[in-house]
């Protein structure tokens, strides 16, 4: 007895009904296939993204966002900027008197080469 699908012994219908059965096994097992591979895609991303927003966050606590200058007490103290809600240095940061709240530069990408003003 091989183990091959032996359709010798049937009849034409009964070949295609073994047939349909087993091509839609097949499809069904794809189709979980696929789905857990997209489950299992969602769930790396959703991960990394996960990890590198806490990561960000810790090192904000210590660090500039914008131009990773630690922070000191009195000397750079950090400021939470009112637009993107990150700790901000004071070389990165403005006084808007209007909001009467801190905003980061945000056109300044690389602040440590600009001029200072
Ligand atoms: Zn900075
Ligand atoms: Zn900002």
């Amino acid at each position: 007895m091989g183990r091959k699908l032996d359709l010798s012994g049937l009849t034409d219908d009964e070949a295609e009904h073994v047939l349909k059965v087993v091509q839609r096994d097949m499809k069904l097992r794809k189709k979980e296939e696929d789905r857990l591979r997209e489950m299992k895609q969602e769930l790396a991303e959703e991960g990394s993204r996960c990890s590198i927003l806490s990561k960000q966050h810790r090192f904000n606590e210590h660090c500039c966002i914008r131009c990773c200058s630690p922070f000191t007490f009195l000397v750079n103290p950090k400021r939470p900027c009112l637009d993107c809600q990150y700790n901000i240095c004071k070389t990165c940061r403005t006084y808007s008197k209007r909001e009467k709240a801190w905003l980061c530069t945000h056109s300044i990408e690389i602040p440590h080469l600009t001029q200072p003003f």
